[in-house]
């Protein structure tokens, strides 16, 4: 039998709780358990003058900013539309069905001013991590770091190529948000100090980004994201925004280990990473410095593919500070005493060793030796000891699982990309990019606590 026609009727009262409506397995529920926002409006106090008109309530903006970040709603006005008509949304942001949803305007100006200045991003981020480590998902001994491509919100045709780009011509005061941030980080080791290689083209829009080809397709503008990782849970531990060379990304590993050490007290056992951290002043930092074991493969480019002898077939005496060739012949640094000692460091901390000229020319060896020159040497990095302690872990057990544990963390980017929808930044500017990185790190650090802290079964009513 068919139904009577729904027509709408309007009530004069309604009963209506937003409570009763939002399921009891729903996302924002389980998140909800783990937001704590309490200290906020007195963490952001001292930002706020005692006159003038009221602000949107802070709390309100961090609530609607985790609902885009743990749900991919990337759209600022999108946001504001979806809070005003989702229960579940209006909920989370403890707004009830009459209460106003600020304007999506409002909420961009808000978003980019105090918030900024207070670095409250950041603050939310570590209260979260904080949170990890106190649900004990935790261990800090094993962890891990890389570095992920996420396209600038810019493109090609409006860029100048390095010939063009006079940064020095730009007037600070004049010139727009993104390009005043760009400016007030040419000297920071994140940004314009990662590397004096300029880029190929730089953009107008967002200068600061990085053009890059490292995805092996077309080019395109990019900043990094470097997440630190805890490997027993994939607890982001750590993030950092910074262009996209490989010197500001093993620059920000640095930090966010010292980072960590500091604010949440964690000293790890390993660092497991790719050959991209595997530089001989980074292992030597990391063994000597830090007392923590490199799992990173070495970047090692004594390798030769002509089939002649490498490296790795001289022999280095560490008591008589010299190289045994295959010919059984010494490789040494210095075959006299100077009268002013000489390093024999060159700027990149190589050393050369090399054979007596006399040995090689009567040698049976020396077309697989070295068929072109007159006599072999062979270079030495002052940090070799450091890359030695690499190789031998390389060859361990322990080494083999930290590869498997290393995908945790690309896995975390794939996450960010496909289910955030993170593969675009909306904001641009480093402190844009920024404000991106610790949300969308913070909207997965809570999607963690949800999914691994079951909430606590409601009690059975009699
Ligand atoms: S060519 Fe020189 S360095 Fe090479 S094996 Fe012979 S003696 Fe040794």
């Amino acid at each position: 039998m068919m139904g009577p026609k729904q027509e709408a009727q309007s009530a004069l009262f309604y009963e209506f709780s937003i409570e009763d409506h939002v399921p009891g397995d729903h996302l924002l529920r389980s998140i909800d358990r783990f937001v704590d926002l309490d200290g906020i409006r007195q963490y952001l106090a001292p930002f706020y003058s005692s006159t003038g008109r009221p602000s949107v309530d802070p709390e309100l903006m961090i609530r609607m900013l985790l609902i885009g970040y743990s749900l991919g709603i990337r759209s600022e006005r999108r946001l504001c539309e979806e809070v005003h008509l989702n229960l579940a949304y209006r909920w989370f942001c403890r707004l009830d069905l009459a209460d106003p949803v600020p304007d999506h305007s409002t909420f961009s100006k808000n978003r980019h001013g105090r918030f900024r200045d207070s670095d409250l991003l950041r603050h939310l981020f570590e209260t979260v991590v904080a949170r990890c480590i106190e649900e004990g998902l935790v261990s800090g001994q094993r962890l891990a770091v890389d570095a992920s491509l996420i396209e600038a919100d810019t493109n090609r045709q409006n860029s100048s190529a390095q010939r063009d780009w006079a940064p020095d011509t730009m007037e600070a005061t004049d010139a727009p948000r993104a390009d005043q941030e760009y400016l007030a980080t040419l000297d920071d080791a994140a940004f314009g100090a990662a590397t004096p290689v300029k880029p190929k083209f730089t953009s107008h829009s967002d200068p600061a980004s990085q053009w890059t080809a490292a995805r092996k397709g077309p080019a395109y503008f990019a900043y990094s994201t470097n997440y630190m990782i805890d490997t027993d849970n994939a607890v982001i531990l750590d993030v950092e925004a910074t262009r996209s060379v490989r010197q500001a990304e093993v620059g920000a590993a640095r930090t966010m280990i010292d980072r960590i050490a500091k604010n949440f007290n964690l000293s790890p056992e390993r660092l497991i990473a790719d050959t991209a951290y595997g530089s001989a002043p980074m292992l030597d930092w990391l063994v000597n410095e830090r007392g923590i074991a490199p799992h990173i493969p070495v970047i090692d480019k004594s390798g030769r593919k002509d089939g002649t002898f490498e490296r790795a077939d001289f022999t280095y005496d560490a008591t008589d500070d010299a190289y045994t060739c295959p010919g059984g012949k010494k490789l040494r640094q210095f075959r006299r005493t100077y009268k002013i000692p000489r390093s024999g460091v060159d700027k990149d901390g190589l050393m050369r060793y090399r054979a007596r000229k006399s040995d090689c020319d009567t040698c049976d060896l020396k077309t697989k030796c070295t068929p072109r020159d007159p006599q072999r040497k062979v270079t030495r990095s002052i940090y070799e000891p450091s890359r030695d302690v690499a190789r031998n872990i390389a060859k361990t057990t322990q080494y083999a699982i930290s590869c498997k544990l290393r995908k945790k963390v690309e896995m975390l980017f794939a996450h960010l990309k496909r289910i955030l929808g993170l593969n675009r930044l909306r904001l641009r500017g480093p402190n844009g990019v920024r404000d991106e990185f610790h949300l969308a790190a913070t909207a997965q650090n809570l999607r963690k606590l949800a999914k691994l802290i079951p909430a606590p079964a409601k009690p059975q009513s009699a």
